[in-house]
């Protein structure tokens, strides 16, 4: 029986197992795929305080290290549903069950797909979501970003130093990302912004040669293409978790800055809640707060 079990390992669900560790709470994390979640594939982080410059990827490692060294048990398993009974809760995964006292959902998110048909086939041949995990693969070659969040504007400046052009299309002319990475864009000469514009159809031989962009006129232009990074957003991953809490329209758990769900005993925590800004530095601050409100939920049993 554990104290806590908690589901993800991003920064939201390691940081809420520090927490649960410092309160001396025996805590389980339940992962279904690696550590980290999705900051592993952000190539520079420059917004986390007392850091100007780390990797997604080291961050993720030096967090999950610090989370072992304080005694939380990291299992690599996928949770498939909640039972939360009155005196005892259930996380089920694909292998088995633990029971707990107390439950923290940190799934986070996955990548949205562009919609566009023959994309799922393409996927690793032309088609990737990761630009520090597949860049290396255009060295010197010509690729598309398509969307306009940080996630998009960081994968174009990350692939306008390995690539020989970038086109950086987004289906409007302002930008949702921060300006300050908009501006180090906008000073790279090999960086061409395909604004107003939406990418319509694929084409693809063996590999995807080449992309059809449509402006908001209609106007349709084919740009030759031997990558596209897709980059327009994130879906969150409550799918197991909808019959246990509430999800809001759009599939995001409810839940306030206090990270207390509907159901007792069951807390949310990182870009999976609802919430206005999702970023590492409050991905890490629900991890905190979720921990807390569940130590002491834990501690009034
Ligand atoms: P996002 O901020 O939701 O941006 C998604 C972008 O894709 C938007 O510009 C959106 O356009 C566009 N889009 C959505 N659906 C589309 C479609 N079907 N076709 C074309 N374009 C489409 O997603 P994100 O960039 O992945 O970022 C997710 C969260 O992580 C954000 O809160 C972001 O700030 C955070 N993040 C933080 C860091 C960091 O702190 N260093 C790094 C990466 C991400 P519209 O703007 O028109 O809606």
């Amino acid at each position: 029986m554990y104290d806590v079990i908690i589901i993800g390992a991003g920064p939201a669900g390691l940081t809420a197992a520090i927490y649960a560790r410092r309160a001396e709470k025996k805590a389980l994390v339940l992962e279904a795929k690696s550590y980290g979640g999705q900051i592993v594939n952000t190539p520079d982080i420059e917004n986390y305080p007392v850091c100007p410059h780390i990797s997604g990827f080291d961050f993720a490692t030096n967090l999950y290290e610090q989370t072992k060294a304080l005694g939380a048990e990291i299992v690599f398993e996928k949770a498939v549903d909640i039972i939360n009974g009155e005196k005892e809760k259930e996380v089920v995964t694909e292998k088995g069950k633990y029971s707990c006292k107390a439950i923290i959902i940190a799934t986070g998110s996955e990548n949205r797909k562009l919609g566009v048909e023959g994309e799922n086939e393409l996927i690793g041949r032309g088609i990737s979501y990761c630009a520090t995990c597949d860049g290396a693969f255009y060295r010197k070659k010509t690729v598309a970003v398509v969307g306009g969040g940080n996630t998009a504007l960081e994968d174009a400046l990350y692939l306008a130093d390995v690539a020989e052009k970038v086109y950086l299309i987004h289906r409007r002319d302002s930008f949702r990302g921060e300006e300050a990475t908009l501006n180090k864009l906008k000073e790279r000469d090999n960086v061409q912004f395909v604004l107003n514009s939406t990418v319509t159809a694929l084409k693809a031989e063996k590999r995807l040669n080449a992309i059809e962009v449509t402006d908001k006129d209609g106007k349709v232009t084919e740009i030759c293409v031997n990558g596209l990074f897709v980059a327009v957003g994130r879906i969150p991953e409550t799918q197991n978790f909808g019959k246990t809490v509430e999800l809001d329209e759009s599939g995001y758990v409810v839940a306030g800055e206090n990270c207390v769900t509907n159901a007792d005993g069951v807390f949310v925590a990182g870009d999976n809640r609802v919430k206005s800004v999702r970023q590492l530095v409050t991905a890490t601050a629900d991890g905190a707060v979720a921990a807390t409100e569940a130590v002491k939920y834990i501690n009034q049993l």
